[in-house]
């Protein structure tokens, strides 16, 4: 499904290139469960932005279920965005005066959704992720928690092909990290495909694969090297 090749990202502070991406060649296949993990500054972002289309890479080639993104235009890239993949933030990033069920249909605008069905569908992936009572309810009379939910919700209403999640742990306690962890493991289970970045190695054991990064790169699996020697 992911297919990356020798991915590449530097930023440009003036003149001055600073690479962060230095060569990342990396498979994730359809309905996989990945935990991307990496010390603070490792890149971690910078590579789910490019896995998101929501940056492109300096160099190296991203083929996404079949079609090279890396080539695409702005335009060409929002419309494979919209239609391929679901973000989830730490921060949760909804809307404060709208109700869950209106922050998850948000999304089913731009499908150009009529506004009682895009509600109706929201209430139905509410359902989904277990906030079948809380479609009426404002951000600010929710916990951390159901609002990851709602967010998670919001990722899904568009029924994309991968979600990726930038740290969705990162602002729960340990408890509310699993219950978000078992959810995207039910999200997997029917059918999708998850990649979430979390720094937390306990966190990372729910996912069925762990990827880790350091210095720009993917460290090898020394486990899967000396098995292929042998
Ligand atoms: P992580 O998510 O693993 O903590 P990031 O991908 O956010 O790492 O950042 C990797 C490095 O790139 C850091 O040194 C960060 O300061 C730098 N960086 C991230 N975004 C930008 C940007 N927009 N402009 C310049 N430097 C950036
Ligand atoms: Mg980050």
């Amino acid at each position: 499904m992911i297919h990356l090749e020798n991915i590449q990202k530097s930023y440009f502070m003036g003149k001055q290139a600073i690479p962060v991406l230095k060569g990342i060649s990396l498979d994730i296949f359809k309905n996989e469960y990945v935990a991307l993990m990496g010390p603070s500054g490792s890149g971690k972002s910078t590579l789910m932005n490019i896995l998101g289309c929501l940056d492109s890479p300096t160099a190296g080639s991203y083929i996404l279920n079949g079609s090279n993104v890396s080539t695409m235009t702005d335009d060409a890239l929002a419309e494979v965005r919209n239609k391929e993949i679901g973000f989830v933030f730490q921060q949760f990033n909804l809307l404060p005066r709208l109700t869950a069920a209106e922050n998850v249909a948000l999304p089913l605008i731009y499908a150009g959704i009529a506004k009682k069905q895009r509600l109706e569908m929201a209430r139905e992936v509410l359902a989904k992720v277990g906030l079948a009572d809380r479609s009426h309810h404002k951000p600010n009379e929710m916990s951390g928690g159901q609002i990851q939910r709602v967010a998670i919700a919001r990722a899904l209403v568009n029924n994309p092909s991968i979600i990726l999640a930038d740290e969705p742990t990162g602002n729960l306690d340990s408890k509310t990290s699993v219950e978000i962890m078992e959810l995207f493991g039910s999200i997997q289970a029917a059918g999708n495909t998850v990649v979430l970045v979390t720094h937390e190695e306990d966190i990372a054991a729910y996912a069925r694969r762990v990827v880790r990064l350091r210095d720009g790169l993917v460290e090898t699996d020394k486990r899967r090297e000396m098995a292929a020697a042998h």
